[in-house]
């Protein structure tokens, strides 16, 4: 047994934790989260939640996965940690590397046969700005620098990983954007696609990169970068027509076209990689999250043939990398996962199984009075608590943001066993791909409870 509040007074006296008001904290105390077991956490009080956000949006096989334990351990007494500078690999690293190369989306000359390790997908995305950079030099146009990037993208926490997303409150809080990194719109339909079709908002959307491109001059634009779903923006799901539209404007440009696959990546969306989904075929892709299904760090980028050319054969060293890029531990943890995704069809499951049998639920619960719309794609989903529900997704009436609705509703479903992320009033769910559709059944209630709860307290 736990002694919650000694934990509690520990955690707020000196533990600073990521994105959270501390104030608040202090008053309610963090929840304590001890154990988990497939999709369902237990806290301190011996309480069990379902964990409708896979953690992080990253415990793709589900907790409790005692063969990721043993693969980790066993890797550990035989050697738990060499560098790959200078000339030295091990094992698990090669044998991830190639697997990886095997498992990446098919993209005919510009296959992604290699792999740079990083630990977290924020030092992916820096690693891309950097290998970027370098390729344009090696490629005789050093001048292209800027890279593109979307506002309300999320691109991670370190310099120029938060500069690539375009978070208004992370860009607010003091020096970023760093240099030579801009934004356009993202592909929102329900903000921005009023009086047409989703398929012509998709077009407009992806025609902001060319107007984008042209006011910078295309001479000085390295690459674009956007996750193929925004994840943490909301569950953007951009219409059909945005991404091959964006990857033909890159074309016309000779621009690098980047995926950040750290959520999308490792079968969220249904497929291995988000990009196969949308329909494009990006030069580098950016994993984390779903590679160890978060059991140890591990991040990295996807380096495809027209970059690869360039750093190997007319690069000399890169000089870039971490202490942990191919950290021989984690290395093994990703082998044991990805077995295990394989082994499960959990990838497969999501496109025929578990996620359309999301999609039917979540769209079962617009009949509830405070839901406007619901979307999902694979196992992700959003809901949009509105005030007022309309004939299409914009003739809804939002809530006054003020009143928080999206909080308040993600408090009920923290206090009732489940846990949903609100993006604004948008309520998210992305649960590990190892749930059942029973078990989304029983999400999806606790969820239907929840909904009642707010509108209770809206309404009263
Ligand atoms: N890119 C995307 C799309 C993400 O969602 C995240 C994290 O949520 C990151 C990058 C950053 O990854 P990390 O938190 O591992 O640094």
């Amino acid at each position: 047994s736990f002694d919650t509040q000694a934990l509690q007074q520990l955690d707020s006296a000196h533990f600073l934790h990521p994105f959270t008001d501390h104030a608040a904290l202090r008053e309610r105390g963090a929840r304590v989260i001890v154990r988990g077991d497939g999709i369902y956490l237990w806290d301190s009080e011996g309480k069990k939640i379902i964990d409708g956000m896979a953690g992080l949006w990253c415990v793709n096989a589900g907790y409790g996965r005692a063969s990721i334990a043993d693969a980790v351990h066993a890797q550990m007494l035989q050697l738990p940690f060499y560098n790959s500078f200078f000339n030295t690999t091990n094992v698990p690293a090669v044998k991830l590397a190639a697997l990886l190369a095997g498992l990446a989306p098919q993209n005919g000359p510009n296959a992604f046969q290699h792999v740079f390790f990083t630990g977290s997908g924020s030092e992916a995305n820096d690693t891309i700005v950097r290998m970027v950079r370098r390729y344009w030099q090696l490629a005789g146009q050093p001048e292209r620098q800027v890279i593109i990037s979307r506002r309300n993208a999320y691109h991670g926490s370190t310099l120029a990983g938060a500069s690539l997303g375009g978070m208004p409150g992370m860009h607010a809080q003091g020096g970023l954007p760093i240099p030579g990194i801009d934004h356009i719109g993202q592909p929102n339909y329900a903000e921005g696609g009023r009086g047409m079709s989703e398929a012509q908002f998709g077009l407009l959307a992806a025609g902001w990169l060319e107007a984008k491109i042209l006011e910078l001059g295309p001479e000085n634009v390295a690459a674009f970068i956007g996750e193929p779903v925004q994840g943490a923006g909301g569950v953007i799901i951009p219409p059909s027509t945005y991404w091959p539209e964006v990857q033909r404007i890159c074309d016309k440009y000779d621009i690098l076209l980047v995926s950040d696959e750290v959520i999308c990546g490792f079968g969220r969306l249904g497929t291995w990689f988000g990009c196969e989904l949308m329909g494009f075929t990006p030069d580098l892709i950016a994993f984390a999250k779903g590679v160890t299904s978060g059991y140890v760090p591990l991040g990295g980028v996807l380096v495809g043939g027209r970059v690869a050319h360039q750093l190997i054969e007319k690069g000399g060293d890169f000089n870039h990398g971490f202490t942990y890029s191919g950290h021989p531990s984690a290395c093994a943890a990703a082998l044991e996962n990805i077995r295990i995704l394989q082994a499960e069809r959990l990838v497969e499951r999501v496109a025929l199984e578990t996620g359309p049998h999301l999609k039917a639920r979540f769209a079962s619960l617009v009949a509830h009075p405070l839901v406007g719309h619901a979307e999902t794609c694979g196992l992700a989903a959003g809901l949009n608590l509105v005030r007022r529900k309309g004939a299409t997704v914009h003739d809804c009436e939002p809530f006054d943001s003020a009143h928080a609705v999206g909080m308040l509703c993600r408090k009920h479903m923290f206090d009732n066993g489940v846990i949903m992320r609100a993006v604004g009033d948008r309520m998210i769910v992305a649960p590990p791909l190892s749930i059942t559709t029973t078990q989304i059944d029983e999400m999806v209630e606790r969820i239907q409870y929840c909904l009642d709860l707010t509108l209770e307290e809206v309404v009263g």
